[in-house]
């Protein structure tokens, strides 16, 4: 079937409408009425062509939440009319280690990714600006009713994304975690630091979103812009979670961590981030982190149900998406855009 999309017809173009394929229902598929989908600063990254060459006409988008709309034959794990969710993922081989401990990002034959990925059967993957997608059950979420679809959709990717480091690193009840860039991934892992029970302080460029980061749960804020505020911290962290869209100074951030701190790099901003190994000592380590697997984003969306997280959005209608790209890559974020799918129509 064709669906009503939004694409970037070419690297650094503006997206427009147009229409996709979705496949028909295989035994294995769901087909998903998409209510709302979130906008990554990932998209933006994937559409200006900072990772490389892309499948252009692209359409991106992997926070999504609505609702089912039909299951395959062999499918038993949904119904019609379940509210359900996709994240970066919508594939793998299911067969090699990775796949089998459930970190199907780093499936070893190549997952596939929501969008730009060739899929298994040779088409090109098609993201979540649109109103439909057919994706295996393997890959389906189940989003708690009692989250709100608009709040729910950044957590499928920006939710599991910091939720995964947070959870390996030990964040909870007498640990300091520091969150680097409060925009769509750094308010999530406020959020989520604070729910599991860390001190938490946000790092930003500037004091301007200091009351709203108080108010997602951060106890403490500081400005990278200030000086001061790396002899302040100095040995303060355990964890501090760099959500920098840009390259950062690491070293400068290593002096902040505690013994045996780690440094989790979730930012992708292309190019090397060279590191002072003598800045190591103390058994620190610079680690990173990608989106999670299957179970650990149901882990996550579970946890979000019980402690009733969800992301801060502003909600867009399709023909606003490129000045929202504008609006983030000013940091001008509060906190994730999400666009209503029914706008697609
Ligand atoms: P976002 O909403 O744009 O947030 C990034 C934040 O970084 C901004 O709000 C800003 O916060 C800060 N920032 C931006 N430019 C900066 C600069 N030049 N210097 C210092 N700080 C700057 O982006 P996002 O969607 O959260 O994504 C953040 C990064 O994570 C992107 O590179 C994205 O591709 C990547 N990502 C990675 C994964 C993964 O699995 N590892 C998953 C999703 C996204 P302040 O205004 O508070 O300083
Ligand atoms: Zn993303």
């Amino acid at each position: 079937m064709r669906v009503n999309a939004y694409a970037a017809p070419a690297a650094g173009q503006p997206l427009a409408p147009t229409t996709v394929e979705r496949r028909a229902v295989g035994p294995h598929d769901v087909l998903i009425e998409i209510g709302y989908v979130g906008i990554c600063h990932s998209d933006i990254h994937t559409v200006a062509g900072d990772w490389g060459p892309q499948p252009y006409p692209l359409t991106p988008g992997h926070e999504i939440v609505g609702t089912v709309a039909e299951v395959g034959t062999e499918v038993g794990t949904y119904h019609v009319g379940d509210q359900v969710g996709v994240g970066c993922m919508v594939n793998s081989c299911g067969e090699c280690v990775n796949c089998l401990r459930g970190e199907q990002q780093f499936c070893l034959n190549g997952t596939v990714f929501t969008y730009g990925s060739t899929d298994r059967d040779g088409t090109t993957t098609q993201g979540g600006y649109s109103t439909h997608v057919v994706v295996d059950a393997s890959f389906v979420l189940s989003v708690p009713e009692s989250l709100d679809p608009a709040h729910a959709a950044p957590l499928l990717c920006a939710g599991v994304t910091t939720y995964n480091p947070l959870k390996h690193w030990g964040a909870g009840p007498g640990k300091q975690v520091a969150v680097v860039g409060l925009g769509g991934l750094g308010h999530m892992a406020v959020k989520l630091a604070h729910a599991m029970g860390a001190e938490v302080t946000v790092l930003s460029q500037s004091l301007r979103k200091k009351d709203d980061g108080l108010r997602l749960g951060a106890d403490h804020y500081y400005a990278t812009s200030d000086a001061d505020t790396f002899t302040r911290l100095a040995g303060r962290f355990d964890i501090i979670i760099n959500t920098v869209s840009a390259g950062i100074d690491v070293n400068a951030y290593l002096g902040l961590l505690n013994l045996g701190g780690a440094i989790v790099n979730l930012g992708a901003a292309p190019g090397p981030m060279p590191v002072n190994g003598m800045l190591l000592a103390g058994h620190k380590s610079v680690t990173g982190s990608m989106i999670g697997g299957i179970p650990v984003t149901q882990e996550m969306l579970n946890f979000c149900g019980e402690h009733g997280v969800g992301a801060e959005v502003e909600i867009i209608s399709a023909d606003q998406i490129n000045d929202a790209y504008q609006r983030v890559l000013a940091s001008d974020v509060r906190y994730r855009f999400v666009i209503d799918a029914a706008t697609f129509a």
